[in-house]
Parts: structure tokens; sequence; C-alpha cells
């Protein structure tokens, strides 16, 4: 035991990997209490599992060492991958879920599934984006851990992607071309109602309904640009505010011209894709004509 994991019961559902860890997914147990979500990650027959379960009063314990294929993704995808069992470590969180009443994840398990996860993505050397919701890896079966888990304030510690602040305008005015773009993002589209809830549920909480809007559209469209950015998680206090302010106008203008570079370049490499399913009218405003020095 170290000091971020206070338990071990160790399961026997598992087995080896066969690829490297790149991704961490979440999970609500959907379960009344760690004890029966224990029990039933230790029992044989039910072949499920997870490396880690945190109880809501912040306990946790190791289910699976790190190194092993714990079974808690089931079927699943993600941005190519088929096996994420493989190439994942799972944590889940004790809460009741949507079968249960539906509520806050609590503080003390917040409070510890922070240090875990950021000592997990240090040790793998995991990027923020790949930092996920069952709901992401597999949007036709899960919706956990739902629309309720604090992503936002993850994303403060530089633990998971934030959701984008509307900068740009939408490129996507036909559906073909979102759903292109939302695989290339990662989801699995094969159910395309699904696939946009899953994401709405992970990125815009409050209107999950499966359709594709002007919004959803802008947030794709920056996440696809921000994802591999690597901004930093947290401004550093002390290069803040005052610094900001005084070299405010030369950073906008940076920032901006950074944003339209990677606009075009991203623009670029969807027009091969979205070719045949865009109007010939289009492509007179896309890039080089317009955009070329
Ligand atoms: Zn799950």
């Amino acid at each position: 035991m170290d000091e971020l994991v206070q338990q071990e019961r160790l399961s026997p559902n598992f087995d080896e990997r066969n690829a490297p860890v790149e991704i961490v997914v979440l999970h609500y147990t959907e379960m009344l209490g760690p004890d029966v979500a224990i029990e039933r990650m230790c029992d044989p027959q039910a072949k499920v599992s997870a490396h880690y379960l945190i109880a809501e009063d912040g306990t946790v314990t190791r289910l699976v060492p790190e190194d092993k294929r714990a079974w808690h993704a089931g079927v699943s995808y993600w941005r190519g991958h088929k096996d994420i069992n493989s190439v994942s470590i799972g944590i889940e969180l004790d809460h009741p879920g949507h079968l249960h009443g539906y509520r806050d994840f609590s503080e003390p398990q917040f409070e510890a599934l922070v240090p875990l996860l950021s000592s997990i993505m240090k040790r793998h050397d995991i990027p923020r984006a790949n930092v996920l919701g069952h709901s992401d890896v597999a949007p036709q079966r899960k919706i956990d851990p739902g629309e309720l888990f604090p992503w936002e304030r993850l994303a403060e510690y530089g633990l998971c992607l934030p959701a984008p602040k509307i900068e740009l305008g939408d490129p996507f005015d036909n559906d073909g071309a979102f759903y292109l773009a939302l695989e290339r993002f990662g989801y699995d589209v094969t159910d395309g109602h699904k696939a946009v809830e899953a994401f709405q549920r992970r990125w815009r909480p409050r209107k999950i309904d499966g359709e594709i809007d002007g919004e959803v559209r802008a947030i794709l469209f920056q996440l696809l640009i921000e994802r591999d950015r690597g901004k930093p998680a947290r401004s550093d206090p002390r290069s803040g505010a005052g610094v900001r302010a005084a070299h405010g106008t030369r950073l906008m203008a940076e920032r901006t011209r950074h944003i339209i570079t990677e606009a075009r370049g991203f623009l670029r490499l969807l027009l091969g894709e979205i070719a045949y399913v865009m109007p010939p009218w289009h492509f007179e405003l896309l890039p080089s004509a317009r955009y070329r020095r």
C-alpha cells in the first residue's frame, strides 16, 4: 500500500495486456456502496473488474495490478483501438448511478481521484486527452460516469481536456462531415444518435438529446484543434493576470494566429475526407485562394 491506495482486494478477473497503457477510463459502479462493488469485481462468475475502486468516503482499493488487463470496458472503441481493456487503466467510482438515484459525486472521492489519476498519468505518460468516460468508449451501451461527473474540475488539474470555450465558427454544416470529425476525435459512430448523446454527456451535459446542433458542432471543432496542443494545465499564478495584462495584445494576436494556422491545417485534412459529402460550393469557403499569404 502507499499513500494513494489504502487497501487491496485482488480480483481473479484479469489477464495479460497485449499493448502498453495509454488511456484511463472512469466509471461509476451503479451499486449501493463499495462492498457490493468489491464483491462483484472479485466474483469469478461476474467476469468484471477494474484496477481501482474509489469509495464515496475516498478510500481507494486496488483490485488488479496496473500491468494486468482488467475487465472494465467491455465492447469498446476509441481512436482505432478496439481492445480498450488492453490499453487502459479502469477506475470505478462508488456511486448509485442513474439506476439508483443519480446525484453529485462526493468530495472525498474527488479528492482521492485527483492524486491517483495524476500518478497514473505520470507513470504511464498518458496525455490528458486520453482520460475518458466509459460512455466515451462505449456510447451505444454506457452512460457512466454521466453528466454530473465534474470533468471541468478535473481539467483544472490538467487531468483531462476541458470543454472548449467556443472561439471559432462551425465548419460542419452537414451531418456526414460532423460524424467523420466525431470519429476522428475518437468516438465509435456506428450508432450516430448514441455517439452524439455520449459526446454531449461529456462536453455539454446541460442538453443531451443526440441532436447535432450548432453549439455541439462548434465544440467538436474546437476540441479537435485543442486536443494535442498541450496547453499548460493551470496558469502559473505568478505569470497570471499582471503579465497577461501587460502582454495582452501580443498574446491575443499570437493566439489568434495559432488558431488560424491550426484551423487551416485541420480544414485541409478534413477536406480530403469530406469531399464526397460536401456540395461543391463549399470549396469556395475553404483554404487556398482565400487564406493564402
Ligand atoms: Zn462503466
